[in-house]
């Protein structure tokens, strides 16, 4: 088709989920550059771009524009100058192309989960690919593969009626993508390591806008990269995995519930029990308040990974610890675990979170914790602590860019909320919460748990492997068109 038919034609091709700007609706455009600076998008340009693109675009004065911005984090009110949605690896080689020529502000969006709002922005394109969520088993060769529009849940979906799974998140809203890209931990990581420790390849567009497979064998430069640098090298169009075995999908889960006013001792068991368990228990320890009653809880988790009547031998430590208000051990389907956290995480709503790797526990952090933890009306409190090792201890530091391979825990901190009219308190509050905190961690960040951080701690998160990070990106995308993510300067 010419594009003069194509323009004549564009409304009919509005009968997309969002219906694409139709010609009127086209004019020059305000945007945002990669530096910031205010821009003009040409109107011809933006006809040139969307002339043969398969997907929907869209901008400020659609009927879907406000629908269309929104991420999983409230608290990011952004507006783009144009969303437009891949429906295919043309159309993000095509969007790649326009943004990197249009030299303009790019976001790259798949399940929007960015805690810290990385995958929108104001004034420049976010490149969503939350349509391409194509699936594929091979149960010969033992890998799945799904395309980067993909969640946890197609995911789970797709590998666990046969019994395998990728480890990967808790939520099963997530995306697959920005989890992968900046490692994966979950409830399996102890046994199977973090989730691109079982990546086996990637297709994936750079920003020069050619497609390339990177793998051990193909472009490893690449593929070293990508398992833990983000989204920094280009956009991954699908992930192939290895398939790991989880006989029925099944698992054991133990519950304990505890009141608060015992928290101290349970701390003090959880990090001396955790740190030496077998590699087939993962046992995460956390709090929350409840926002209806006021009331705070302590909970110890516990997922195995076994056969049933083994579970309550290698679990009696935990079970039998202290006075539980709730103590259950029962066998469920993976998948049904998967979504446990689903509703507490729901999108939309304002998030303050983030973590911090702990190296070595000081009973300081719990002090400090415990000082500042108190109930908020409005305000949803959460925290978690999960152990680390097992698995992903087993890859040297240098096997991939994610940093922490012998961290022993990570911890998690937040709370959230649906009045605006709070937000700046209670980013105040987190802030305030994490300056006391931080102290007693590593001074080291899960790249997908950033929140407020800036560039000069990414590059110290990452630690001895930035340089080799640095000249991959340095290669594939030095004008740094992906810029939004824990961001690697090139340096040319
Ligand atoms: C409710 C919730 C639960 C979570 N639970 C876990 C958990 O259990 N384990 C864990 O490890 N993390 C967890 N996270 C953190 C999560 O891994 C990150 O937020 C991750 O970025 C989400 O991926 P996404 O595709 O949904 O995000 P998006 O917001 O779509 O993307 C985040 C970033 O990833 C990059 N990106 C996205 N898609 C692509 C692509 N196709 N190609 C290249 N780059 C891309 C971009 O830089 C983008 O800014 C959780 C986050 C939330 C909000």
């Amino acid at each position: 088709m010419k594009r003069r038919d194509f323009i004549k034609n564009s409304t009919i091709l509005a009968a997309s989920v969002y219906m694409p700007i139709a010609k009127s609706a086209i004019h020059d455009q305000r945007a945002t550059s990669l530096t910031g600076e205010e821009i003009i998008l040409n109107k011809e340009d933006i006809l040139d771009f969307m002339y043969g693109f398969q997907g929907s675009v869209i901008s400020e004065g659609h009927y879907d524009y406000d629908k269309a911005r929104l991420v999983w984090n409230g608290v990011w009110d952004r507006k783009p100058a144009l969303i437009v949605y891949c429906d295919s690896v043309q159309d993000i080689q095509k969007a790649i192309n326009f943004s990197r020529d249009q030299n303009l502000l790019t976001a790259v969006r798949s399940g929007g989960h960015s805690i810290s709002g990385k995958s929108t922005c104001d004034g420049g394109i976010i490149i969503d690919l939350s349509r391409m969520r194509k699936t594929n088993i091979d149960l010969q060769r033992k890998l799945v593969t799904v395309d980067a529009g993909c969640t946890l849940y197609d995911l789970d979906s797709k590998t666990l009626p046969h019994g395998y799974v990728v480890p990967a998140g808790v939520v099963s809203h997530t995306g697959v993508a920005g989890l992968t890209l900046g490692g994966g931990i979950g409830s399996l990581m102890r046994m199977y390591g973090l989730t691109v420790d079982n990546l086996v390849s990637v297709d994936i567009v750079t920003a020069d806008g050619i497609l390339r497979k990177a793998s051990l064998h193909e472009n490893p430069d690449l593929f070293w990269g990508i398992r833990g640098g983000g989204g920094n090298f280009g956009i991954v169009t699908s992930f192939t995995y290895n398939l790991r075995p989880l006989p029925n999908g099944e698992i054991i889960v133990g519950v304990n519930l505890y009141d608060m006013k015992h928290a101290k001792d349970i701390w003090d068991f959880y990090y001396d029990y955790s740190e030496d368990m077998p590699n087939n228990i993962m046992l995460n320890a956390g709090m929350w308040n409840d926002n209806k009653t006021g009331k705070g809880h302590f909970f110890l988790g516990t997922l195995f990974v076994g056969e049933e009547n083994k579970a309550s031998k290698a679990l009696e430590k935990i079970t039998s610890f202290g006075k539980p208000t709730t103590d259950e051990v029962y066998k469920k389907r993976f998948i049904d675990h998967q979504q446990v956290a689903d509703k507490r995480n729901a999108h939309h709503r304002n998030y303050y979170i983030k973590g911090r790797q702990i190296d070595e526990y000081k009973p300081k952090l719990t002090e400090e914790l415990m000082d500042r933890w108190s109930y908020q009306e409005g305000r949803f409190d959460t925290m978690r602590v999960v152990r680390f090792g097992g698995a992903i201890s087993e890859v040297a530091e240098s096997g991939t860019p994610w940093v922490g391979r012998n961290a022993k825990w990570d911890i998690e901190v937040g709370g959230h909320w649906t009045n605006d009219a709070k937000t700046e308190e209670y980013t105040k509050w987190g802030r305030d919460y994490w300056k006391a905190l931080s102290p007693h961690c590593a001074k080291r960040i899960y790249i997908n748990e950033l929140m407020d951080e800036d560039q000069k701690f990414v590059a110290t998160s990452y630690g001895q492997n930035y340089g080799r990070l640095v000249k991959i990106k340095n290669k594939y995308d030095p004008q740094n068109l992906f810029s939004l993510n824990g961001n690697i300067k090139p340096t040319v």
